[in-house]
């Protein structure tokens, strides 16, 4: 008789403070550049699933942005984002920090995390920069008394250190269940908002200060086309009339840059060529109103 394979499936909540390494270890468990990267804190505003297959199991992550406090709308969001994938989302919650003693808002984290009551694995990323393993296991002694934790991993987003075991473990702990996406398929949804991502990622590059975090990236047109590149016109919606100036750059400068460095980021992550038209749009405010943060889809 051949063996008989049950199908797991399941979410996972990756969770953590901003900055411990969720988008790093989002994009190295699943094997691809997925979720965007930056050292400037809060670049991740929507939860961003990858799908991880092995074997019978399909894990599908969710990368839960870190907690803020709730002064604009789009904070506001964010906290309900990481209720949302830690309550009714999730199976399985990862809860990422680094080696050191936790933070106070890490502590509170913990707490809304506790009560999700759902097995919540810890990861003690950054293990490279630790000088010695008490700085590891001092976040893990921290946390304990917050959290009831399942697994402890200590890893490397960097170096891969411990990944494989992480993931293995993580994947193992799925629940029997049928895959809940095609295998190995992409959603056109996806495509759009991986498309997006990766301008925003070169709009953190480029621009400095408030710039990044006053740009919404909306994909008007996404064309699949079979003979030539695919077309997609996107435009950068600012919040203030002057940021326009300044995406558009002298003579165009700058959003001929922008152009520049997103195609090849797109190209990479498609598979495909890829003609790419950028627009800025000025859309007063759209951090704080409901229609505009829904057509972006952060809500
Ligand atoms: P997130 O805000 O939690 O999603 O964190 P990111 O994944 O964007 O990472 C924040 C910063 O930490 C980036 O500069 C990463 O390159 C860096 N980083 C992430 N993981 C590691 C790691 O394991 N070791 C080191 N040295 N740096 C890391
Ligand atoms: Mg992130």
């Amino acid at each position: 008789m051949p063996e008989v394979v049950t199908a797991k499936a399941g979410f996972v909540a990756i969770t953590g403070l901003p900055n411990v390494g969720k988008s790093s270890l989002l994009n190295f468990l699943a094997g691809g550049k997925l979720s965007i990267i930056s050292t400037k804190p809060q670049t991740t505003r929507q939860n961003i699933t990858a799908i991880v297959e092995d074997g019978a199991a399909q894990g599908v992550f969710v990368d839960t942005p870190g907690f803020l406090n709730p002064e604009y709308g789009l904070q506001r969001t964010m906290v309900r984002n990481v209720r949302q994938a830690c309550d009714d989302d999730s199976d399985i919650i990862l809860f990422v920090t680094e080696p050191r003693p936790p933070l106070p808002e890490e502590l509170k984290l913990a707490e809304l995390v506790a009560r999700c009551d759902r097995p919540v694995y810890l990861a003690v990323n950054k293990t490279d920069t630790a000088s010695n393993k008490s700085a590891a296991e001092s976040a893990v002694e921290g946390l304990k008394p917050h959290l009831k934790i399942a697994g402890t991993f200590f890893v490397s987003a960097k170096t891969g250190a411990g990944l494989k075991n992480l993931r293995r473990t993580l994947l193992d702990a799925l629940p029997p269940h049928p895959h809940y996406f095609p295998d190995g398929q992409w959603t056109d949804r996806w495509e759009r908002f991986y498309a997006a991502e990766f301008i925003r990622e070169q709009i953190f590059h480029l621009f400095s200060e408030e710039i990044p975090y006053s740009c919404a990236v909306e994909i008007e047109e996404f064309h699949e086309r079979r003979n030539g590149p695919d077309h997609i016109r996107a435009v950068i919606h600012v919040e203030r009339d002057t940021q326009k100036g300044i995406i558009v750059g002298k003579g165009g400068k700058m959003i001929k840059q922008l152009r520049e460095n997103s195609t090849p980021e797109i190209e990479k992550f498609l598979g495909r060529p890829v003609r790419l038209e950028l627009f800025v749009k000025h859309t007063p405010d759209w951090r704080n109103r409901k229609d505009t943060l829904e057509l972006f889809e952060y809500l």
